[in-house]
């Protein structure tokens, strides 16, 4: 044996809970954290040392060397591994396949990390005294007083600051030494806070009192309460003491606006941003700069809960409620729930906020184990918008549209201001059928019905994504006849157009708007008044401000109050106080018209009086009774298979080993899912349930090993996944 070869066991991307030991050659030097490229089978993988010379490795001799420790990257720290592997337990999962869905797709790959090509550019001494000395400010000179005044500044903000293209002035400044690449931004105090009201201030100064402590905080507060206001105020203290934040918002929340919000208020302040669009190499770099401890405010989307921040001092989730936290395959993890682990972990402040909260949040700030904080008034003065159902069992609806809202929108283009009609399908209509012989447009793949896209004469099944054209004639008898029905928002804005052939209408779904930069045009053309009519889904529902929009048309909601899904109630409520947010937000009143055959239903009454407890209450009253979550705890074991049989008898056995495990869980039924065919495949699950999350993972704990060792038929392939999104 070479004394100075070391063994390391190392955590690679594969779905079995094991670990590997190689060696690595003494110039190496590896610390546990590393990243490394390893031979392994035929090729090559990635992974992470998670220990060293561990007792009970496998003798030197029969030991593969490594191929590269990737020196580039700092390790890992142990914060960071705690997490990881805390993840692989909670939600069962092989800790090589955390740990590779943790790390960005460049670094898993092992790519090299690109060069910085917007660094953070500072002043030299030279430069300082070439800019006082100067009788004449040239272009370069220039650059270095733009730099100079703000104490250190990109170089894409720097292009932006100086007038016409600056680059080759920027370039003659650093060539002649005036300025300099630096790590990291200067001090600078933010700029442009607002003075906070009073319950603002109440907020950030019961946050900031904790600093250094676990702490959970709920802030309570509807879109315009000024949260993000409260958030930058929490976030400037903890940069002020030196740490770093993590701000975490849902996947539609990321917007350019509030990149430049955060940007413009911390101008000297290191800002990252990420999110799974991004190009693997920015993506790679933010995640090593935050890892160098370079960067101050990370600011993304769920998957930003593994950036290793070795200075983390606050964290931030922003609409907490929101179902893009979950992760919905792989690793199913919440983000929010490990965001809440890793403050605890890490003794620091989280501040959750959200008008309609989780019912898993609002039950912990019931419980006093987090704090509530509330912010019950607009920022600014605007009236809540008035809430008016309109019964339609009592009128005649117009392809979906009542005489209320069309005169209400009528109105509205009459006076120059907006209308948002909000109706959560896109397509033209979701099937289309032949009346003779019941034929429908049922997708070949998936047991759904492939939706009709008026546009192109497609059909589209938006479960698996196949695609075929509408048959001329029926395919079943011949009939030429054949039927759209039910609606979606192209036959609504088709309908539109009819009744307000003057009006300007546009549909923003993800049909019609597909990148962010398309979204970005229409809501130019929304504020600078180029439109009248908006017909949507949910994507026109989250926190934009547009002062002239007035009414809200909610059709088609009432599909979410009787839905087979527990969460659907709490889900559409967050959804409608969202959209119905989105009128009245500047100084005209606004008006929210509701659509719907069951206007005493509770949800609408308590969504009329914007009672976000109320409804909270009666809808944990009946999670209560059905021992449903908050009060119950839930994983789910889902098989797949080309037959369903397979797939049953899989979560049969699994069952069966379930059961002579003697835990005091409850098995389910195993059954097939409720779109039991997707993308040819059969699907079938099996629910566990109990009343404790310890006493749940304790028995999947034990269950894990027993379901790996199952003899598996070819084809079928399962998951498990703890506290799904749905059952
Ligand atoms: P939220 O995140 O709850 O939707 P914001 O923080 O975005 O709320 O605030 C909504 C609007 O009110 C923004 O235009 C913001 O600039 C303004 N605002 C927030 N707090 C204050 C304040 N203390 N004084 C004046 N305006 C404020
Ligand atoms: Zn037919
Ligand atoms: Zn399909």
């Amino acid at each position: 044996m070479t004394l100075s070869h070391r063994i390391v066991r190392i955590a690679l991307p594969l779905p079995r809970p094991r670990l590997f030991d190689y060696l690595a050659g003494p110039e190496a030097r590896p610390e546990v954290g590393h990243c490394v490229r390893l031979p392994f089978g035929p090729g090559e993988k990635t992974g992470v040392i998670v220990a060293i010379d561990p007792p009970d490795a496998l003798p030197v001799e029969k030991l593969k060397p490594i191929l590269e420790l990737l020196a580039e990257i700092p390790p890992l720290p142990a914060q960071w591994l705690a997490l990881t592997q805390f993840a692989a337990r909670y939600y069962q999962h092989p800790l090589g396949e955390v740990i590779s869905a943790a790390l960005p797709p460049g670094i898993r790959r092992a790519v090299k990390l690109p060069r910085d090509d917007d660094p953070w550019l500072a002043t030299t001494a030279d430069g300082r005294a070439a800019l006082s000395e100067a009788k004449r400010i040239t272009k370069a000179l220039a650059a270095v007083e733009a730099v100079q005044a703000a104490g250190a500044r990109r170089r894409s903000q720097l292009l932006n600051d100086l007038e016409g293209d600056a680059s080759g002035a920027i370039r003659e400044a650093r060539n002649k030494g005036w300025l300099e690449v630096v790590a990291r931004a200067g001090e600078r105090e933010p700029i442009g806070a607002l003075t906070l009201n009073e319950a603002q201030a109440d907020a950030v100064s019961a946050v900031n009192a904790s600093a250094g402590s676990f702490k959970p905080f709920l802030l309570f507060g509807v879109t315009g309460s000024g949260k993000t206001e409260v958030y930058l105020h929490q976030i400037a203290h903890a940069l002020a003491a030196g740490k770093q934040a993590l701000m975490l918002v849902p996947e539609i929340g990321l917007t350019p606006q509030l990149m430049e919000r955060v940007a413009s208020r911390f101008p000297g302040a290191n800002l990252v941003s990420l999110h799974s669009g991004m190009a693997d190499g920015a993506r790679s770099l933010g995640f090593v700069q935050a890892l160098k401890g370079e960067a101050d405010i990370v600011l993304g989307t769920r998957l930003s809960v593994f950036v290793p921040l070795p200075r983390l001092g606050l964290i931030v989730i922003d609409e907490e409620h929101d179902a893009s936290f979950k992760q919905q395959d792989g690793l199913r993890y919440s983000a929010r729930d490990l965001a809440v682990w890793r403050a605890n972990y890490e003794k620091l402040p989280i501040v959750l906020g959200s008008a309609t909260p989780s019912l898993e949040t609002w039950l912990h700030a019931e419980a006093k184990r987090y704090t509530r904080l509330d912010l019950p008034l607009p920022a600014v003065a605007d009236k809540p918008p008035s809430l008016r159902r309109i019964d339609t069992r009592r009128v005649k609806l117009d392809n979906g549209l009542s005489p209320g809202l069309i005169e209400g929108i009528r109105t509205r283009i009459a006076r120059g201001e907006q209308s948002l009609v909000f109706l959560n399908r896109r397509g033209y209509a979701p099937v289309i059928a032949c009346p003779q012989c019941n034929w429908i447009s049922a997708c070949p793949h998936c047991s759904a019905n492939m939706v009709f896209h008026a546009a192109d004469r497609s059909l589209r099944c938006h479960h698996c994504g196949h695609e075929g054209r509408v048959p001329h004639i029926c395919p079943g008898c011949g009939n030429q006849d054949l039927h759209a029905f039910g609606r979606g928002t192209q036959r609504l804005e088709e309908r539109l157009r009819e009744h307000f052939p003057e009006a300007r209408i546009e549909r923003v779904d993800r049909d019609a708007v597909r990148t962010p930069a398309q979204w970005e045009e229409v809501r130019g053309r929304i504020e600078a008044r180029e439109i009248d009519v908006l017909v949507g889904t949910q994507m026109l529902a989250k926190g934009h401000d547009f002062p002239m929009l007035t009414l809200v048309g909610i059709v088609g909601a009432d599909a979410g109050l009787y839905a087979a899904d527990y969460r659907a109630p709490e889900r559409l409520f967050q959804q409608l106080m969202q959209v119905a947010g989105r009128s009245g937000r500047g100084e005209l009143p606004g008006e929210v018209l509701v659509q719907t055959e069951f206007p005493e239903h509770p949800l609408y009454e308590h969504l009329a009086r914007r009672d976000y407890p109320g409804f909270a209450k009666r809808e944990l009253a009946e999670r209560k009774l059905a021992g449903f979550p908050p009060y119950g705890f839930h994983a789910v074991l889902r098989a797949e298979a080309p037959e369903l049989d397979t797939a049953v008898a899989f979560l049969q056995q699994a069952r069966a080993a379930a059961e002579a495990l003697q835990s005091p869980v409850r098995l389910f039924d195993v059954v097939p899912m409720r779109l039991v065919r997707k993308a040819r495949l059969e699907r079938a699950q099996l629910v566990i349930e109990c009343d404790t999350r310890p006493g749940l993972q304790a028995m999947l704990t034990e269950l894990m090993p027993l379901l790996y060792a199952l003899k598996l038929t070819k084809d079928l392939r399962w998951h498990i996944d703890v506290d799904p999104g749905e059952l």
